[in-house]
């Protein structure tokens, strides 16, 4: 399938990859920007650290949010510069405070506009698509419809 892009775009249905913690598996969907949860990311550093036998794109950034759950007001900030968007952050992250998102328009003029700090990946992804397309979650393939 070849697609005219930028006029057409894929429209990933539902939400992009997480992990359940709890029950120790991924839950399959596209691997896009990360989405950070505020109200869940205590700044325990495993994602940063998971990030450091892959790609080193993880620093923790002092962000003063005063959040009670977040006493250190650190938060892990993304460079996309050097990300390979394996999701093993996402998956060292035991309080489903780290996903991914639908959002792959990831591209710069400069190596510094891909460094997206803590406020950055606090934001919904924007959604980009116009092909509607969808990860099935038994056979893991991509259809589009
Ligand atoms: S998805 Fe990116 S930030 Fe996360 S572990 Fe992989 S390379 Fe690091
Ligand atoms: S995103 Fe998860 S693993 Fe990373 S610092 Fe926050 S709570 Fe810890």
């Amino acid at each position: 399938m070849t697609l005219r892009y930028p006029e057409q775009k894929l429209d990933f249905e539902g939400p992009g990859y997480s992990f359940d913690a709890k029950a120790g598996v991924g839950r399959p969907g596209f691997k896009g920007r990360h989405l950070l949860i505020e109200d869940k990311c205590t700044g325990c550093q495993l994602c940063g650290i998971a990030c450091d036998g892959i790609a080193v794109a993880i620093e923790m950034q002092e962000v003063k949010l005063d959040r009670p759950h977040n006493k250190k007001n650190i938060w892990p900030a993304v460079d996309y510069g050097r990300c390979v968007f394996c999701g093993l952050c996402v998956d060292a992250c035991p309080f489903d405070a780290l996903v991914m998102t639908n959002e792959f328009e990831l591209a710069a003029y400069d190596r510094a506009s891909l460094k997206y700090t803590p406020q950055m990946l606090f934001e919904p992804a924007k959604p980009t698509g116009t092909v509607k397309t969808k990860i099935d979650p038994k056979k893991g393939v991509v259809t589009h419809g």
